[in-house]
């Protein structure tokens, strides 16, 4: 009775580590991400899973690259370090191309064209570009390149206070409540936060700087990064790109 059983446990441990082997695992890469720019990434807010343009983008590239795709919720000044250190593999995060960020990470291919615009309150009238932002205060996400364009107009004698803030959602809770006169953050998400507090907020002036968003990996992950840049060139010869502009941004 005993070795019978033996034999039993025997033969199902072959027959699962038989049929592990014969499945094609693929290699899993972890995806970092903050979750507080829509509509690049955010959480639904039914099932709280992290969802939006730059996730199913990713998500559609590892899939033609082979990976699949772990998303890691992390705050936007972290995501360096923890793709530096191995915690994760790549940032997909809105993250423009800079190149002060190129000297730590390597990025792909430019996969969206971006820009920083200057929102406030739509019942605020004085001020109708940055150079009205003259005495006032901004709010920024900590990390951001509108946190850099923020401190620069503070250095220039031009804004006199920077409030900074973990998250989106926080620096446009602070516009609303009044307690900042402006935010600086990318175009295409201020759209958004303006359409989700309908009449509440507006964009003023011209774009402030053209940026380039890219996903990242570890300097001198070459053949990562190659395997990616094809998956995205793939991505978009399919129409998949296109599908997914058409529904996240209605274009
Ligand atoms: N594109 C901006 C940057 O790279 C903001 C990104 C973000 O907040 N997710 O700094």
């Amino acid at each position: 009775m005993k070795k019978g059983l033996t034999v039993v446990i025997l033969l199902i441990a072959l027959t699962l580590g038989l049929a592990g082997c014969g499945q094609e695992s693929s290699e899993k890469l972890i995806v970092g991400t903050e979750p507080t720019f829509p509509p690049f990434e955010y959480q639904d807010e039914e099932t709280k899973e992290i969802v939006g343009f730059d996730i199913e983008l990713i998500k559609a590239i590892a899939e033609e690259a082979g990976y699949e795709v772990e998303i890691q919720n992390l705050g936007f000044d972290g995501l360096i370090g923890a793709l530096k250190s191995g915690n994760i593999d790549v940032i997909m995060s809105g993250m423009t191309i800079t190149p002060e960020r190129e000297e730590e990470v390597d990025f792909g291919t430019p996969y969206f064209d971006a820009g920083l615009m200057v929102a406030v309150p739509t019942d605020n009238t004085t001020i109708n570009s940055v150079d009205d932002l003259d005495g006032k205060s901004v709010a920024v996400q900590i990390g951001t390149t509108g946190a850099e364009k923020a401190e620069e107009l503070k250095e220039a004698g031009l804004v006199k206070e920077v409030k900074t803030f973990d998250t989106m959602d926080a620096v446009f809770l602070e516009l609303l409540n009044g307690t900042v006169d402006a935010v600086i953050n990318d175009k295409p998400v201020n759209e958004v936060f303006m359409a989700k507090n309908p009449g509440k907020i507006k964009m003023v002036g011209d774009i402030l700087d053209g940026e380039q968003y890219g996903f990242a990996v570890a300097s001198g992950e070459t053949e990562l990064l190659e395997k990616l840049n094809e998956g995205l060139e793939k991505v978009k010869a399919s129409g998949k790109y296109d599908e997914l502009k058409a529904k996240y941004f209605g274009e």
